[in-house]
């Protein structure tokens, strides 16, 4: 109970990964406290707790519908004792008399009292203005996909356009984890796919994984063009997308995957006092989730400590946001011996796959790249060795590239990446936790990792890069 008797009310804004990972979280710590509370959580859209990840393979059609993808819907959240108001946008907050400004579907305005308020409002697409008709919405036929909604728009719009009997041509405008993961999906879908990359693919990856990411999407059938940022677009008489343009290249399109990355959803109007901004413009906590008095923040909103760089970033993830929600969870209502729930920090762990027909790359990373790490002020060394994922002599037996970087001072393994057939990206957990404990390469060679010939090698491929670097530094 609040100092004046009645029950904690907690204002969540945001009802997904992060926002319902704290309403929960709360629950459970404030029933183990011994302390009423009231939540309330505003959502803007009809969804909750869905699997933004999975999206991509609901449109290539592994996914049945995007019910599935829903973890936790309205009712669940409800039945759980959180007034959810779905279809209610947080709009402002006042920080002196503890408010939150709320507009509900038909514009209505309301204002909702607090003790404690979680922003959870996460990230959304960067939309190019040349994506957008006159009257500001999308120009038909380009879309990203970020919500359930979108997804749902991907599903209608390949069926429609698949109809037609001819492939669709669809461009994928942004060579990172989204942008792969719908090359995979279009083309699986019957699509010819063109994947465009301002700059590079693979944002944050070295140049050994690109290399054969390139190749296996080539392989199977993709254009991919680097160095090709996309500017503008053409519509035709029904103002449809009819092709886009980047230089002087001009490519006629039916359909148009907008994924460049996402911003921090932080445009709340703040009165009685300012919240904290870092990178990217997210809020910035400190590790207990604190944003301010009696505010706190998790998910894609916010930014993360980062445990090799000793900053903090912006680097939204849906596994962060999970972890970040449990901690703000914990520390709403404190404990009574004041103890504090902390994240951990990130450490840029990442995976993902390309896998049409028999042309399939895993690809992972954890930790620094190599500018990264000179940047950061180590001194890097790094190599790429060429194993395979499991006994070579076996049919199942998968190329794995592993690129490693360690500290010639420390000898610190500072990252890890990996490229390589079925089973080889998943080994980067190995390489996280060391990283996550601070090993140095001489402990992760000397490692009791397990072996048998149809799960890896005598060495396991991670531990034999690990050990040609060490030999090295
Ligand atoms: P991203 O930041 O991974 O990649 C966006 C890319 O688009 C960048 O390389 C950028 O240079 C490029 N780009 C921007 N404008 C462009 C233009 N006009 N023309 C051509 N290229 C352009 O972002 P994303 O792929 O959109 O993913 C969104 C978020 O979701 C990211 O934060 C990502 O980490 C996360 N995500 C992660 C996974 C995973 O870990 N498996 C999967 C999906 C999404």
């Amino acid at each position: 109970m609040s100092a004046s008797g009645d029950p904690v009310r907690v204002v969540v804004v945001g009802a997904d990964a992060a926002g319902m990972s704290a309403a929960h979280q709360l629950l459970r710590t404030a029933r183990a406290r011994e302390v009423a509370v009231e939540i309330v959580a505003l959502e803007s859209t009809r969804h909750t707790s869905y699997s933004a990840c999975g999206l991509p393979y609901w449109v290539a059609g592994d996914v049945e519908s995007g019910d599935d993808l829903v973890a936790r819907d309205p009712e669940a959240h409800r039945a759980a004792g959180i007034d959810l108001r779905t279809g209610v946008t947080g709009v402002g907050v006042d920080l002196l008399r503890r408010v939150v400004r709320a507009r509900d579907a038909a514009g209505v305005e309301s204002e909702l009292p607090y003790d404690e308020l979680v922003l959870a409002t996460g990230a959304e697409p960067r939309v190019p203005d040349w994506a957008r008709a006159a009257d500001g919405t999308l120009v038909p036929g380009v879309l990203p996909l970020k919500t359930l909604d979108d997804g749902a728009r991907w599903r209608h719009l390949l069926d429609a356009a698949l109809a037609d009997g001819r492939p669709p041509r669809a461009a994928v405008v942004g060579a990172g984890y989204i942008g792969v993961e719908m090359a995979e999906a279009l083309l699986r879908r019957g699509c010819h796919v063109a994947l465009h990359a301002a700059d590079r693919l693979l944002p944050g990856f070295e140049e050994p994984v690109r290399e054969r990411m390139r190749a296996t999407l080539e392989a199977a059938g993709v254009e991919v063009v680097e160095g090709s940022r996309v500017e503008g677009l053409e519509v035709d008489g029904t103002g449809a997308v009819r092709a886009i343009s980047s230089g002087r290249a001009r490519t006629e399109v039916d359909l148009v995957v907008l994924a460049t990355g996402v911003v921090p959803r932080t445009d709340l109007e703040v009165v009685g006092g300012t919240l904290p901004r870092g990178a990217s413009d997210a809020w910035e906590p400190d590790d207990t989730g604190r944003l301010a008095p009696h505010v706190w923040t998790a998910g894609d909103c916010s930014t993360v400590a980062h445990r090799l760089l000793g900053r903090r970033v912006f680097l939204p993830l849906g596994t962060h946001a999970n972890k970040q929600g449990r901690v703000v969870g914990t520390n709403v209502v404190p404990a009574a011996d004041g103890g504090t729930a902390r994240f951990g920090g990130a450490l840029g762990t990442a995976i993902t796959r390309f896998s049409v027909g028999e042309h399939h790359l895993e690809v992972s990373r954890t930790g620094l790249g190599e500018d990264e790490a000179r940047d950061a002020g180590f001194t890097p060394v790094s190599l790429l060795t060429e194993g395979t994922t499991i006994s070579g002599y076996l049919p199942a037996a998968r190329p794995a590239a592993i690129w490693v970087v360690a500290d010639a001072v420390t000898r610190r393994l500072l990252g890890v990446q990996i490229a390589g057939g079925e089973g080889a990206a998943k080994r980067i957990d190995t390489a996280a936790a060391t990283l996550w404990l601070g090993a140095s390469v001489d402990d992760v060679a000397g490692m009791d990792l397990s072996y048998a010939p149809p799960f890896a090698t005598t060495w396991d491929v991670l531990q034999i890069a690990v050990r040609r670097l060490a030999d090295r530094l």
